[in-house]
C-alpha cells in the first residue's frame, strides 16, 4: 500500500489490512506464514524549520500480528515464530537533509526514516519492523545438533556414517592418484 502526501493532505489515512505471504521479501531464511495483519494510521506532520521552511513528514503508527518461519541457525529446519508489535515512526522526504540550512541530525533523530517522492510503501515499513523484532539467532531447540559438516545430514534426526567411515571419498581419490603416480 502506497501512502502519498496527496492522500494525507486531504485527511489522515487509516488502514486495516492483511499482507499475504510472499508480498514481502524477508530474505532467504524467513518466510511469512499466513496473513500478516496490520492496522493503524498515517498522518501528515508539518515540521517547521526556522521562519520559512516547512517539511512535510509522514507519521505512521500501527500494530501488526502474524507468524513467520525462520530457518534454524544450525540445522536450517523452519522454526515457527509469532510476530506482534507496534511502532510509531516518522518519515521525512528523501533528500531533505541536503537542502540548505545548518540542521544536523541529533542522536534522537537517527532512527528517522525517509520516503520517496512517490510516497511511502507501507509494506517496506512493516518489513523493516518485522526484521528488527526478530531474535538475532533462532534455534529449533537449545541443543540442536546441527548438520554434519561433511555430508549435510541433520544430526537431530540421526547420526550419519561420517564418524565411522574410513575416510572422505575425496581423500581416497587423492590417495588413489598418489599410488598411481608412484614409479
Ligand atoms: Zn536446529
Ligand atoms: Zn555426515
Amino acid at each position: 500500500m502506497l501512502i502519498t502526501l496527496l492522500d494525507l493532505e486531504r485527511e489522515p489515512l487509516e488502514f486495516n489490512l492483511d499482507i499475504f505471504p510472499k508480498s514481502i521479501d524477508y530474505g532467504p531464511e524467513i518466510e511469512q506464514e499466513g496473513p500478516l495483519h496490520v492496522a493503524g494510521r498515517a498522518d501528515l506532520l508539518e515540521e517547521h524549520r526556522g521562519a520559512r521552511q516547512v517539511v512535510e513528514d509522514i507519521r505512521v503508527q500501527a500494530e501488526y500480528a502474524g507468524k513467520v518461519k525462520i530457518a534454524c541457525a544450525r540445522c536450517l529446519e523452519p522454526v515457527e515464530h509469532r510476530l506482534g508489535g507496534e511502532f510509531d515512526l516518522i518519515f521525512r522526504p528523501l533528500g531533505i537533509e541536503e537542502i540548505g540550512d545548518d540542521h544536523s541530525i541529533s542522536a534522537s533523530e537517527t532512527e528517522i526514516g525517509y520516503y520517496q517522492k512517490s510516497g511511502l510503501v507501507l509494506e517496506d515499513v512493516v518489513r523493516e519492523q518485522v526484521l528488527l523484532s526478530l531474535p538475532a539467532r533462532t534455534l529449533c531447540r537449545q541443543d540442536c545438533k546441527g548438520l554434519c559438516p561433511r555430508c549435510g545430514q541433520n544430526l537431530n534426526t540421526g547420526a550419519c556414517a561420517c564418524d565411522t567411515a574410513p575416510a572422505d571419498p575425496r581423500w581416497s581419490a587423492l590417495s588413489d592418484l598418489r599410488s598411481r603416480m608412484k614409479p
